[in-house]
């Protein structure tokens, strides 16, 4: 097994200080914050690359804020997106009231429809750019490295066999079926809802402005971008 961090785990200076398991946007925003305090760190992600389908693609004026006060704000803002300023709400073809993102926060007057895997690659892009950040493709997390009663470090797959990572930290940030969920053998609080959700793309209407448009009908909602 080969092994990140040379052995010693009393050794300090030989750990990574951090290590995350995923590069979905929370594992590589801790990631990139990590790496820009100076802490070392490696993101470990079981995919190839950025290009899959995800769910959840409009940031909210609050996660622009986040951005902002995080220097990002206008580097985010130079890729590809939309930005969305108002939201219609519809029953049936019943136009039924709208709201302005300006009310719901005059420093950031609209949300900004990003492909995921734009916004993945930018900040995947950022965070390469201090030396203490390193993250490894196609490197499943699939097993928790322990010390006494804390985890350690994690034991990822790759194409070069077993890789041992240690680290002073190590979050779980792999998503809703979490493998380091399940091998620390955490439990969630799970809530039941009472709908199912469809989750499907359309194109974009030629005549489409800046509005996000909410559409119900009988016991269905639909939401989409104008
Ligand atoms: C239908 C729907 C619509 C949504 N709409 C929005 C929206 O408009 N705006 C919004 O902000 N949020 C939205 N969300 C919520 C948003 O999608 C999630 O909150 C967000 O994706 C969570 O990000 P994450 O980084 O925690 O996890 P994920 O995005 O799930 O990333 C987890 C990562 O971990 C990797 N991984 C898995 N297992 C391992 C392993 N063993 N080792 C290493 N890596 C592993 C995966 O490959 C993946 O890259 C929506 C969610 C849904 C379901």
């Amino acid at each position: 097994m080969r092994s990140e961090s040379g052995g010693d785990t009393d050794d300090a200076s030989d750990d990574r200080n951090g290590c995350l398991c995923s590069r979905g946007r929370a594992g590589l925003f801790v990631g990139l914050l990590l790496a820009k305090a100076g802490v070392r760190v490696t993101v470990l992600e079981s995919h190839d690359n950025f290009d899959r389908e995800y769910r959840g693609e409009v940031l909210q004026p609050r996660f622009l804020q986040l951005l902002q006060q995080l220097n990002l704000r206008d580097y985010i803002e130079s890729f590809p997106g939309a930005k969305v300023r108002q939201g219609t709400l519809f029953y049936k073809n019943k136009r039924m009231g709208s709201f302005s993102f300006e009310d719901v926060s005059g420093a950031f007057p609209y949300a900004l429809w990003m492909p995921q895997p734009v916004l993945l690659q930018a900040l995947y892009d950022k965070a390469r750019t201090f030396p203490s950040f390193e993250m490894l493709f196609h490197a499943p997390v699939k097993q928790l490295l322990h010390e006494g009663d804390r985890i350690a470090g994690v034991v990822a797959e790759t194409a070069d066999g077993p890789l041992e990572v240690r680290a002073r930290l190590t979050v779980g940030a792999d998503g809703r079926f979490s493998a380091v969920r399940k091998l620390g053998g955490f439990e969630i609080e799970y809530e039941h809802y009472a709908g199912d959700l469809v989750w499907f793309t359309v194109p974009k209407p030629a005549d489409g402005g800046e509005e996000l448009r909410m559409l119900i009908t009988d016991g269905q909602r639909l939401y989409r971008p104008a």
